[in-house]
This record gives C-alpha cells, structure tokens and sequence, in this order.
C-alpha cells in the first residue's frame, strides 16, 4: 500500500472547537477525489492509544489534570490515530501515512500543555517505535507555532532530528542536539517558506533517520489564523520537497492546526495525492 490514512468520525465531531470543523468537509472531498482506491490509498479507522504509553509519556501531575478535560478523550483518539499511521509505515505495510487528529499534540510537554494540544501524539508514537527497534527519527513541524511541547521532549536528543517552524525572525541550528528552528516573519511567502524547507532538510539528511513525521499544521496559510502567508500551492510542493528528502523511509504526516474549511478541502487532498505518488494528478 502506498498510503494509509487513518481517521475516525468523533474527530469532527468532538474534536477542539477551533479544529474540528475543517475534519468532516476536508474527508469528504478526499473520498470524492477518487484517490482512495481501497488498495494503494486506504483509510483505517483510528483507535485510542494504550493509557499505559501515555503514562509513561506524561508526568502523573499532567495526568491528573487530564482526568476531567472534556477534550481527554478525543486527544487519546487522536494520538491512537498517529501511532496506528506510524505503526503501518514501520511495519512496511504502508510507505507513507496520514494521520487525522481532532486535537494536536506539538504544544504538549511532560507536565503540561496549551494551544489545542493535550498529549503529545509524535512523542509517544516515537516512544512506541524504540520499543520496536527503530532508534532515530526526523521531525519536521511545518506549523507556524513554534513546536514546544516536542521541543521539551527530545531537546537533548540528539536521535531525533527536530526541524521546527515558528513565527519569528531567528534562525538557530544546534548541530550536537540536532534542533534546528526557523522563525520566518509574518507573512512568510510560499518560495520562502519552502526555500527554508529545503535548506533545512539537507542538514537533516546526515542524520540518518528511518521514519520521518511531518507535523502538518495548514493554519501557515493566508486565510487560516497562524502567521504566514502561503497559499494552496505551497502544500503539494512541501509534500514533494519532503518525500524527495526523505526517500525509502518512512513517512508520516499528522494533522495539526488549520481551522479553515476551504484550506483543510484543498490542502489534505493535495497532500495525499502527493504521497500516493498522482501528483499531478
Ligand atoms: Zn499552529
């Protein structure tokens, strides 16, 4: 299978207020696409994570708080979506995955969270994939809010390469820790962008990676609410730039921010497309 997609209905429906409205129209369009063919591209129905690995990612305090957030449920879909997506790739069942979510996970740390997020999806999902044997990772966080949840995590892991957009005007690459954020100003166009994109990701060739994950936030684009200014271009190029980059390994993107229907519509399709290897189409 070239792509697997997982998903599940509650994501539009229970999803964060700000997200969830983009889930349902956006899954839509893409099953009217034509592109899922139930063997090359399919979809999988998302499960919710096993409490255990999340414990282990989280503080207990964190945990605790979590008990009676009317989102705790949704968000331990959400990780289970990106861990079923990470697990197919791994196991060579897929060659790339796309992960739905009804939370994000990037601004979830050890012992707290903000911004949408609630537990860390990449985190734990990464967690998972060392149990398995896989040692080194490659995260790119194209969502224009800077990722530091999944900074907190692996800051001093030097196995997991962290190339991390945010809005901002400075640029720091920490080549023993392999974290490497760009701040890219507000109204950041598509060459930009995806000129820094490209920049970045032949540093992280050295790294030698097995599986990537793409945080895949589409809140970047000029009607969606995060900082930069791209259009529906520049996500088809960003797929392509990062599945040249990343080659035979693995591949992994999840659904960050983005409120907008239109963008989600266009975007989530396009991306797809791009994996599946039909673009264009
Ligand atoms: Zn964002």
């Amino acid at each position: 299978m070239k792509v697997a997609i997982t998903y599940h209905e509650d994501f539009g429906k229970n999803g964060f207020s700000v997200l969830r409205e983009r889930i349902a129209p956006s899954f839509e369009k893409l099953m009217e696409s034509g592109l899922v063919d139930g063997v090359d591209v399919q979809v999988f129905k998302a499960k919710p994570v096993p409490l255990k690995l999340v414990e282990e990612a989280h503080t207990e305090a964190h945990m605790a708080n979590m008990q009676s957030d009317p989102y705790r449920e949704v968000a331990l879909l959400s990780a289970g979506s990106v861990m079923m997506a990470a697990e197919m790739v791994a196991e060579g069942k897929a060659e790339a995955a796309f992960a739905y979510t009804g939370t994000a996970g990037h601004h979830a740390s050890r012992g707290s969270c903000w911004g949408f997020c609630y537990f860390n999806d990449v985190a734990i999902t990464i967690q998972r994939l060392r149990e398995k044997g896989l040692k080194r990772f490659l995260i790119v966080d194209v969502d224009p809010h800077f990722g530091d949840g999944t900074r907190d995590f692996f800051k001093d892991d030097p196995k997991v390469f962290h190339i991390n957009f945010h809005s901002g005007s400075d640029e720091e690459h920490d080549p023993e820790k392999n974290n490497y954020d760009i701040g890219l100003t507000f109204g950041a166009s598509n060459d930009r962008f995806l000129g820094a994109l490209k920049s970045a990701l032949v540093l992280a060739r050295d790294c030698d990676f097995q599986i990537a994950f793409v945080i895949f936030g589409h809140d970047s684009h000029q009607d969606d609410y995060g900082g930069f200014n791209l259009t529906n271009e520049a996500y088809p190029r960003m797929a392509q730039i990062i599945k040249e980059a990343v080659g035979e390994k693995g591949l992994v993107f999840v659904l960050s921010g983005g409120s907008c229907i239109h963008v989600a519509e266009q975007a989530i399709p396009d991306v797809i497309r791009v994996l599946a290897g039909r673009w264009p189409s």
